[in-house]
């Protein structure tokens, strides 16, 4: 059951944000945000079997995909499948000086990944149940992930109502300002949450006072349920616990690199909202950990997961399997063609076929093809 090829693919689909483009990260993409890509890796052993992964992400796609070129994929070649946990063990132990968070262990995540879709498939089990979830189908609550429409408020409430009329329970914003956080709030009836998404602005000092702001708004439709990653930098973990005391929620984690940087951030007592990025923290093997834990500490888990690939799906499996009730984080963006039959930005909930061994995930080569941006093929 030796690896007999890895695929490396980038596949970037245009899309619409339904107002201005503002980027994600200003300052760092100098151009518009024009289409938004996967970084995927599909792994092949000699019994014939396949698996697919993702590794984060978006503009760090050409270090990642560096990584699984020269490094990561050349040292997966060859090796065994049988045990995932004593081929990923002496890969991370291999390649640690590398950096336990960032590109090297993007790359890492998507072969872990894989390699999970790939026995969930020799087990002839969808991903969620080979994981010991719930016999036939499964349904997963997407909340939906608005692009950063900097701070124009007319493209806020217009998207929020959107969403909210669809169903969607939840919507966040990436934008920084009060009254694009208000815009958003007066869109959208009481039930349905609102929760900003800042990627770390702020000294902790002004952290606290936005915190303070956003808890004076709880009789507006009762407020805002959490603000995400308000504090530079984001491993100040003992800053995030003191913005926590002024009372708003507080969410974060999309940026750790492991089960044991979690723990520390949770003994802290920074978030009242784990999110682990399944494409950045290590795949499915790491993923998996977060369940227990977060749930050992009296917290939420609702994942990062502003990817659109094998990783997007396998959280949905996760979720399936350890936090049914939990929501899955979907950009909000309309493609120019859904890339696979499992994203639908627009519908609140994703159905997970019994059916469907491993992932489910099974592109249309033909779209692929039309949307590539580079594919590398290496062989064992
Ligand atoms: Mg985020």
């Amino acid at each position: 059951m030796n690896i007999t090829e890895i695929e490396i693919l980038r596949v970037g689909v245009p899309f619409d944000t339904g107002g201005p483009r503002q980027g994600m990260r200003p300052g760092l993409n100098a151009s518009p945000w024009l289409v938004n890509e996967s970084l995927m890796v599909h792994v092949r052993t000699e019994d014939g079997f396949d698996g697919w992964g993702e590794g984060f992400g978006h503009f760090s796609n050409p270090a990642t995909e560096a990584m699984l070129k020269s490094l990561i994929a050349p040292w997966f070649l060859g090796r065994d499948t049988a045990s995932i946990a004593a081929l990923m063990g002496p890969a991370h132990r291999s390649f640690f000086g590398f950096g336990r968070q960032g590109p090297c262990m993007y790359a890492l995540s998507a072969i872990d990944t894989a390699l999970w879709d790939l026995a969930a498939k020799r087990a002839g089990k969808p991903l969620y149940q080979f994981l010991g979830g719930p016999s036939g189908d499964a349904q997963v609550t997407r909340y939906a992930s608005l692009m950063r429409y900097g701070g124009d408020g007319d493209a806020i409430a217009r998207n929020t109502e959107r969403a909210a009329g669809l169903g969607f329970p939840m919507v966040k914003l990436h934008e920084r300002e009060m009254p694009a956080f208000m815009a958003a709030r007066e869109a959208a009836p009481e039930g349905v949450a609102i929760t900003l998404d800042v990627n770390c602005p702020w000294s902790v000092e002004e952290a606290r006072q936005v915190a303070r702001d956003l808890k004076a708004q709880e009789k507006v439709r009762g407020g805002f349920l959490w603000l995400e990653e308000p504090v530079w930098p984001p491993e100040d973990f003992h800053g995030l616990a003191r913005v926590r005391k002024e009372g708003t929620g507080i969410s974060g984690g999309e940026n750790i690199g492991s089960v044991m940087e979690f723990s520390h951030a949770i003994d802290a007592g920074a978030f009242d909202v784990v999110q682990p990025s399944i494409a950045k923290m290590g795949g499915v093997s790491t993923m998996k950990e977060m369940f227990p834990l977060v749930r050992e500490a009296g917290l939420r888990l609702v994942p990062h997961s502003f990817y659109w690939g094998p990783g997007y799906v396998a959280t949905a499996h996760l979720l399936a399997a350890f936090a049914p009730s939990e929501w899955l984080e979907t950009a909000f963006i309309a493609y120019e063609e859904n890339p696979h039959d499992q994203i639908d930005p627009f519908a609140p909930v994703m159905t997970l076929s019994a059916d469907r061994p491993g992932l489910g995930f099974a592109p249309d080569p033909a779209r692929f093809e039309r949307f590539l941006i580079s594919r590398t093929l290496l062989k064992a």
